[in-house]
Protein backbone atom coordinates (compact mmCIF):
# COMPACT_ATOMS: atom_id res chain seq x y z
CA UNK A 1 0.00 0.00 0.00
CA UNK A 2 0.93 3.50 -0.40
CA UNK A 3 2.41 5.10 2.71
CA UNK A 4 0.79 8.62 1.61
CA UNK A 5 2.03 11.93 1.61
CA UNK A 6 4.98 12.75 3.71
CA UNK A 7 4.55 14.23 7.10
CA UNK A 8 6.33 17.98 7.70
CA UNK A 9 9.25 17.79 10.14
CA UNK A 10 8.50 20.75 12.70
CA UNK A 11 11.71 21.88 13.27
CA UNK A 12 12.29 22.60 9.69
CA UNK A 13 9.42 24.79 9.70
CA UNK A 14 10.78 28.09 8.98
CA UNK A 15 8.67 29.36 11.75
CA UNK A 16 10.35 26.92 13.73
CA UNK A 17 11.45 28.28 17.15
CA UNK A 18 13.37 25.51 18.16
CA UNK A 19 17.58 25.44 17.59
CA UNK A 20 18.81 22.20 16.31
CA UNK A 21 22.39 21.61 17.40
CA UNK A 22 24.14 18.55 15.79
CA UNK A 23 27.40 17.06 17.61
CA UNK A 24 29.99 15.79 15.23
CA UNK A 25 33.40 14.54 15.49
CA UNK A 26 35.65 13.22 13.31
CA UNK A 27 36.18 9.57 15.01
CA UNK A 28 34.98 8.10 18.10
CA UNK A 29 35.94 7.96 21.38
CA UNK A 30 36.88 11.80 21.50
CA UNK A 31 34.00 12.56 23.85
CA UNK A 32 31.03 13.23 21.14
CA UNK A 33 28.03 12.03 23.59
CA UNK A 34 29.67 12.80 26.77
CA UNK A 35 29.68 16.55 25.19
CA UNK A 36 26.66 16.49 24.39
CA UNK A 37 24.87 14.77 27.25
CA UNK A 38 26.74 17.08 29.79
CA UNK A 39 25.13 20.49 26.97
CA UNK A 40 21.89 19.09 27.22
CA UNK A 41 21.65 18.76 31.14
CA UNK A 42 23.38 22.16 31.74
CA UNK A 43 20.48 24.10 29.00
CA UNK A 44 18.13 21.51 30.56
CA UNK A 45 18.98 22.53 34.39
CA UNK A 46 19.06 26.67 32.87
CA UNK A 47 15.42 26.26 32.08
CA UNK A 48 15.65 25.49 28.69
CA UNK A 49 13.08 22.79 26.83
CA UNK A 50 15.81 20.39 25.58
CA UNK A 51 15.37 17.14 23.43
CA UNK A 52 18.08 14.55 22.82
CA UNK A 53 18.12 12.40 19.85
CA UNK A 54 20.83 9.65 19.91
CA UNK A 55 21.90 8.92 16.10
CA UNK A 56 24.59 7.79 16.91
CA UNK A 57 24.32 4.34 15.51
CA UNK A 58 27.76 2.87 16.12
CA UNK A 59 28.28 4.14 19.94
CA UNK A 60 24.81 4.93 21.37
CA UNK A 61 25.80 5.33 24.39
CA UNK A 62 23.71 8.34 25.28
CA UNK A 63 20.71 6.31 27.53
CA UNK A 64 23.12 4.81 29.63
CA UNK A 65 24.83 8.48 30.56
CA UNK A 66 21.68 9.72 31.19
CA UNK A 67 20.44 6.60 33.62
CA UNK A 68 17.32 5.94 30.80
CA UNK A 69 16.35 2.57 31.42
CA UNK A 70 12.53 3.19 30.11
CA UNK A 71 11.71 2.42 26.91
CA UNK A 72 9.57 4.83 24.05
CA UNK A 73 5.86 4.02 24.65
CA UNK A 74 3.30 4.59 22.34
CA UNK A 75 0.63 6.90 22.27
CA UNK A 76 -2.62 6.28 19.67
CA UNK A 77 0.74 7.18 16.93
CA UNK A 78 2.76 9.11 18.26
CA UNK A 79 6.23 7.91 20.76
CA UNK A 80 6.99 9.17 24.10
CA UNK A 81 9.71 9.14 24.28
CA UNK A 82 11.47 8.70 27.90
CA UNK A 83 12.81 11.62 30.21
CA UNK A 84 15.44 12.10 32.22
CA UNK A 85 16.91 14.82 34.21
CA UNK A 86 14.27 16.49 32.53
CA UNK A 87 15.70 16.07 28.97
CA UNK A 88 13.39 14.08 26.63
CA UNK A 89 15.69 11.50 24.91
CA UNK A 90 15.32 9.11 21.82
CA UNK A 91 18.18 7.40 20.98
CA UNK A 92 18.67 4.47 18.02
CA UNK A 93 19.46 1.59 20.91
CA UNK A 94 15.99 2.23 22.24
CA UNK A 95 14.43 0.54 18.75
CA UNK A 96 16.86 -2.73 18.53
CA UNK A 97 16.18 -5.87 19.71
CA UNK A 98 18.32 -6.62 22.57
CA UNK A 99 22.00 -6.79 21.70
CA UNK A 100 21.96 -7.84 18.67
CA UNK A 101 24.32 -5.69 16.15
CA UNK A 102 22.44 -3.78 13.34
CA UNK A 103 23.63 -2.93 9.76
CA UNK A 104 22.08 0.95 9.18
CA UNK A 105 22.79 1.51 5.60
CA UNK A 106 21.52 4.73 4.91
CA UNK A 107 17.98 5.04 3.54
CA UNK A 108 17.26 3.23 7.17
CA UNK A 109 19.22 5.65 8.99
CA UNK A 110 17.68 8.47 7.03
CA UNK A 111 14.10 7.00 7.93
CA UNK A 112 14.92 6.68 11.33
CA UNK A 113 15.72 9.81 11.35
CA UNK A 114 12.75 11.28 9.86
CA UNK A 115 10.77 9.08 12.08
CA UNK A 116 12.26 10.45 15.23
CA UNK A 117 11.65 13.75 13.81
CA UNK A 118 8.29 13.35 13.19
CA UNK A 119 6.36 10.25 14.90
CA UNK A 120 8.25 11.42 18.38
CA UNK A 121 5.90 13.65 20.77
CA UNK A 122 8.82 16.24 21.52
CA UNK A 123 6.34 19.17 22.16
CA UNK A 124 7.90 22.62 22.09
CA UNK A 125 11.43 22.67 22.11
CA UNK A 126 13.98 25.26 22.74
CA UNK A 127 16.85 22.65 21.85
CA UNK A 128 17.16 19.96 20.42
CA UNK A 129 20.51 18.33 20.63
CA UNK A 130 21.18 15.11 18.05
CA UNK A 131 24.02 13.18 18.52
CA UNK A 132 25.83 12.24 15.35
CA UNK A 133 28.18 8.71 14.48
CA UNK A 134 31.57 9.99 14.12
CA UNK A 135 32.98 10.73 11.02
CA UNK A 136 31.75 11.83 7.40
CA UNK A 137 28.80 9.05 7.03
CA UNK A 138 25.22 9.82 5.59
CA UNK A 139 23.47 11.02 8.43
CA UNK A 140 25.28 14.34 8.40
CA UNK A 141 23.98 14.48 4.63
CA UNK A 142 20.12 12.97 6.35
CA UNK A 143 20.16 15.68 8.80
CA UNK A 144 21.25 18.50 6.16
CA UNK A 145 18.51 17.73 3.54
CA UNK A 146 15.68 16.93 7.06
CA UNK A 147 16.68 20.41 9.04
CA UNK A 148 18.58 22.70 6.53
CA UNK A 149 18.75 25.24 9.72
CA UNK A 150 20.56 22.74 11.58
CA UNK A 151 23.33 23.87 12.91
CA UNK A 152 26.82 21.87 13.60
CA UNK A 153 28.77 21.85 16.91
CA UNK A 154 32.43 20.00 16.22
CA UNK A 155 34.06 18.01 19.32
CA UNK A 156 38.04 16.87 18.90
CA UNK A 157 41.14 16.26 20.95
CA UNK A 158 44.06 18.01 20.69
CA UNK A 159 45.72 15.68 18.97
CA UNK A 160 46.74 16.87 15.39
CA UNK A 161 46.07 13.31 13.86
CA UNK A 162 42.70 13.97 15.35
CA UNK A 163 42.02 17.61 14.40
CA UNK A 164 42.31 16.78 10.88
CA UNK A 165 39.83 14.17 10.69
CA UNK A 166 37.06 16.54 12.74
CA UNK A 167 38.19 19.30 10.25
CA UNK A 168 37.16 16.49 7.73
CA UNK A 169 33.52 16.36 9.22
CA UNK A 170 33.00 19.65 9.54
CA UNK A 171 33.79 21.01 6.33
CA UNK A 172 30.77 18.60 4.99
CA UNK A 173 28.98 21.92 6.42
CA UNK A 174 30.71 23.81 3.56
CA UNK A 175 28.64 21.80 0.99
CA UNK A 176 25.31 21.38 2.60
CA UNK A 177 25.57 25.19 3.42
CA UNK A 178 25.02 24.54 7.01
CA UNK A 179 25.84 26.67 10.02
CA UNK A 180 29.20 25.87 12.19
CA UNK A 181 28.84 27.17 15.53
CA UNK A 182 31.87 26.23 17.14
CA UNK A 183 34.43 23.79 18.25
CA UNK A 184 34.58 21.83 21.58
CA UNK A 185 38.21 20.65 22.44
CA UNK A 186 37.83 17.94 24.68
CA UNK A 187 40.12 16.15 26.91
CA UNK A 188 42.45 19.54 26.43
CA UNK A 189 44.67 18.38 29.56
CA UNK A 190 44.65 16.40 33.14
CA UNK A 191 45.53 18.76 35.58
CA UNK A 192 48.51 17.49 37.39
CA UNK A 193 46.70 16.22 40.88
CA UNK A 194 49.91 17.39 43.00
CA UNK A 195 50.63 20.62 41.86
CA UNK A 196 48.70 23.31 39.78
CA UNK A 197 50.35 21.91 36.07
CA UNK A 198 48.66 21.02 33.31
CA UNK A 199 49.71 17.94 31.49
CA UNK A 200 48.97 17.52 27.81
CA UNK A 201 48.03 14.14 27.31
CA UNK A 202 47.07 13.98 24.33
CA UNK A 203 49.25 17.05 22.65
CA UNK A 204 48.08 20.77 22.35
CA UNK A 205 46.34 22.90 19.79
CA UNK A 206 43.91 20.62 17.76
CA UNK A 207 40.36 22.85 18.67
CA UNK A 208 42.31 25.95 17.53
CA UNK A 209 43.68 24.18 14.37
CA UNK A 210 40.01 23.01 13.58
CA UNK A 211 38.33 25.85 14.31
CA UNK A 212 40.63 28.03 12.01
CA UNK A 213 40.91 25.43 9.04
CA UNK A 214 37.13 25.32 9.24
CA UNK A 215 36.88 29.21 9.49
CA UNK A 216 39.19 29.55 6.16
CA UNK A 217 36.97 26.65 4.57
CA UNK A 218 33.42 28.32 5.31
CA UNK A 219 34.65 31.82 4.98
CA UNK A 220 33.42 32.87 8.54
CA UNK A 221 34.98 32.85 12.04
CA UNK A 222 34.50 29.44 13.42
CA UNK A 223 35.30 29.59 17.37
CA UNK A 224 36.89 27.40 19.77
CA UNK A 225 33.96 27.62 22.10
CA UNK A 226 35.58 25.81 25.17
CA UNK A 227 38.36 23.49 26.28
CA UNK A 228 37.18 20.83 28.44
CA UNK A 229 39.88 18.90 30.72
CA UNK A 230 39.98 15.39 31.38
CA UNK A 231 38.71 14.74 34.19
CA UNK A 232 37.65 11.36 36.45
CA UNK A 233 34.11 12.79 37.46
CA UNK A 234 33.11 13.30 33.90
CA UNK A 235 33.74 9.39 32.92
CA UNK A 236 32.03 8.63 36.27
CA UNK A 237 29.17 10.48 36.15
CA UNK A 238 28.52 9.12 32.36
CA UNK A 239 28.70 5.36 33.60
CA UNK A 240 26.16 6.28 36.88
CA UNK A 241 23.52 7.76 34.20
CA UNK A 242 24.18 11.70 35.77
CA UNK A 243 25.82 14.28 33.82
CA UNK A 244 28.91 15.52 35.93
CA UNK A 245 27.35 18.78 35.10
CA UNK A 246 24.59 17.81 37.88
CA UNK A 247 26.20 15.20 39.98
CA UNK A 248 29.57 17.91 40.40
CA UNK A 249 28.40 21.66 39.26
CA UNK A 250 31.31 22.84 41.07
CA UNK A 251 33.78 20.50 39.28
CA UNK A 252 36.22 22.70 36.80
CA UNK A 253 34.94 20.37 34.01
CA UNK A 254 31.27 21.12 34.97
CA UNK A 255 31.84 24.84 35.08
CA UNK A 256 33.56 25.18 31.47
CA UNK A 257 30.97 22.58 30.19
CA UNK A 258 28.02 25.11 31.68
CA UNK A 259 29.76 28.00 30.21
CA UNK A 260 30.07 26.93 26.92
CA UNK A 261 26.12 25.81 27.10
CA UNK A 262 25.46 29.13 28.19
CA UNK A 263 26.77 30.61 25.34
CA UNK A 264 25.43 28.73 22.69
P1 LIG B 1 32.43 9.48 21.64
O1 LIG B 1 30.98 9.82 21.77
O2 LIG B 1 33.22 10.54 20.92
O3 LIG B 1 32.69 8.11 21.08
P2 LIG B 1 32.39 9.21 24.53
O4 LIG B 1 31.64 10.39 24.97
O5 LIG B 1 31.68 7.88 24.51
O6 LIG B 1 33.07 9.46 23.11
O7 LIG B 1 33.70 9.12 25.42
C1 LIG B 1 34.63 8.05 25.33
C2 LIG B 1 35.13 7.70 26.74
O8 LIG B 1 35.93 8.75 27.24
C3 LIG B 1 34.00 7.51 27.74
O9 LIG B 1 34.33 6.46 28.63
C4 LIG B 1 33.95 8.84 28.48
O10 LIG B 1 33.49 8.70 29.81
C5 LIG B 1 35.41 9.26 28.46
N1 LIG B 1 35.58 10.72 28.45
C6 LIG B 1 35.14 11.59 27.50
N2 LIG B 1 35.50 12.85 27.79
C7 LIG B 1 36.20 12.80 28.97
C8 LIG B 1 36.84 13.77 29.81
N3 LIG B 1 36.85 15.06 29.49
N4 LIG B 1 37.41 13.32 30.95
C9 LIG B 1 37.41 12.01 31.28
N5 LIG B 1 36.83 11.04 30.54
C10 LIG B 1 36.25 11.42 29.39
Amino acid sequence: GSRGPEKEIPFAKPNSTTRVLAVASGKGGVGKSSITVNLAAAMAASGLKVGLIDADIYGHSVPRMLGVTDRPTKVEDMIMPPVAHDIKVISVGMFKAGNSPVIWRGPMLDRALYQFLTDVYWGDLDVLLLDLPPGTGDIAISVAQRIPTAEILVVTTPQLAAAEVAERAGSIAAQTHQHIVGVIENMAWLPCPHCDERIAVFGEGGGQAVADALGRTLGYEVPLLGQVPIDMRLRAGGDEGKPVVLSDPDAPVSAELRRIAAGL
